[in-house]
């Protein structure tokens, strides 16, 4: 039994302690693309880097596993996840022993003789015994069962008035499919010598400075392991590159969701694949602004016009329309035109309006008779626009 140190995993895959699952992935992938006996035919040290990195994916990619080996700083299938999730809430939960630290079993021993030739009850490894029944849980390790593919999430940037109107769009997605060559099983069948315990199906690790004996994490104790399939390196999915053509609804909106049942990663051993999730981003217009169903747009208007009123022609999304002015219209007055925006995705029949900000172009007066006219204009209407201002503030 080749006793088994402490292996700082996190140190092997360079990540840090608090790195998210997506990082440990990532720097396995990268590690592991390095490494692998393929890109690397003879080379034993290769080999030796590739099973450890191997090993400490397989711990840190494992959300219970990893919580194992961060509270004991090893670990072993005995561990019962509950009895490691008790003892990182701190405290000394029913029975677990949290703190082996410092604690040496040649010390313990001739502690225990001593304290037996003073007639005391000692539990000796009797007693430790015990204390690892509630640590280790009975059952073994389990088999593989069918693992479902992760979900997808792609933001989608949507062209204006295909957002309005409707239509197809074209998507380049990264997706991982099941593996060819063995069918999402990665394996392609027979084992070979478990290399981490050379076939006995037990290793000795250090909990502290204590040393003992646990059925050995790669085989689960049956001293073999099965042979990784070479086209997926055991993952049981290898990376596609895909392109899918998707329906826009007509009216659909900035920020809506769109999921595609199936069409995320794959899942392995049977498990069922992920879906995708597309998170569409409107295109603007340089004229239209659209809020959710309404559209916005400003017109510009001549002092004539708002001033005496008229009927103009303004654009919408379905083309010229004819929008009146009333009479005294001011810079800045919003006009409503309704049932001019667009036809809601999501209410059938419903339409959002057109909201029409009037913009009051004063013109550049050059000749002479335009220029009298507005003087003349000016005596016929005294009327002061500020007036209201000075009472507005309130003092004299
Ligand atoms: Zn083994
Ligand atoms: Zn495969």
């Amino acid at each position: 039994m080749p006793p088994t140190q402490h292996k700082d995993y996190y140190a092997i895959l360079g990540v840090k302690k608090t790195a998210t699952a997506d990082e440990i992935r990532k720097a396995f992938r990268k590690a592991a693309r390095k490494y692998h006996p393929d890109v690397n035919p003879g080379d034993k040290k290769a080999e030796e880097k590739f099973k450890e990195i191997s090993e400490a994916n397989d711990i840190l990619s494992d959300e219970k596993k990893r919580k194992i080996y961060d509270q004991f700083g090893f670990y072993s299938d005995q561990i019962d996840p509950a009895a490691a999730e008790a003892a990182a809430r701190g405290g000394h939960g029913q029975g677990v022993p949290i703190d082996f630290g410092g604690f040496d079993f040649s010390d313990f021993a001739a502690s225990g003789a001593q304290a037996g030739t003073s007639g005391a009850q000692s539990g000796g490894w009797g007693g430790f015994r015990d204390i690892f029944s509630d640590l280790f849980s009975k059952g073994g390790r389990q088999q593989q069962g069918p693992e479902a593919g992760t979900d997808l999430e792609y933001q989608v940037t949507v062209d204006f008035w295909t957002a309005i109107r409707g239509g197809t769009t074209r998507l380049e997605i990264h997706r991982r499919e099941v593996c060819p060559t063995c069918k999402g099983k990665a394996t392609t069948g027979g084992s070979h010598t478990c290399p981490e315990c050379n076939g006995t199906g037990q290793v000795t690790q250090m909990g502290g400075r204590m040393k003992f004996n646990i059925q050995c994490p790669r085989c689960g104790g049956t001293g073999k392991v099965t042979n990784a399939c070479p086209t997926c390196h055991g993952e049981g999915t290898i990376a596609r590159t895909e392109h899918i053509d998707f329906r826009i609804k007509p009216g659909t909106r900035d920020g809506q969701r769109i999921r595609l049942a199936g069409k995320g990663n794959a899942g392995t051993n049977g498990g069922a694949a992920g879906d995708l999730y597309l998170i569409i981003r409107t295109g603007t217009n340089p004229v239209f602004t659209r809020q959710v169903d309404d559209i916005h747009i400003t017109v510009p208007v001549t002092v004539a016009e708002a001033a005496l009123g008229s009927k103009i022609e303004v654009p919408t999304i379905d083309g010229r329309a004819q929008l009146k002015i009333p009479p005294a219209t001011q810079s800045g007055q919003k006009l409503r035109m309704r049932e001019r925006g667009v036809s809601s995705a999501t209410q059938e029949g419903r339409r959002g309006d057109q909201i029409v900000t009037v913009e009051i172009v004063v013109p550049h007066v050059q000749d002479e008779r335009s220029k009298e006219i507005l003087r003349e204009f000016a005596k016929l209407n005294p009327a002061d626009p500020r007036e209201t201002i000075w009472a507005k503030i309130g003092i004299a």
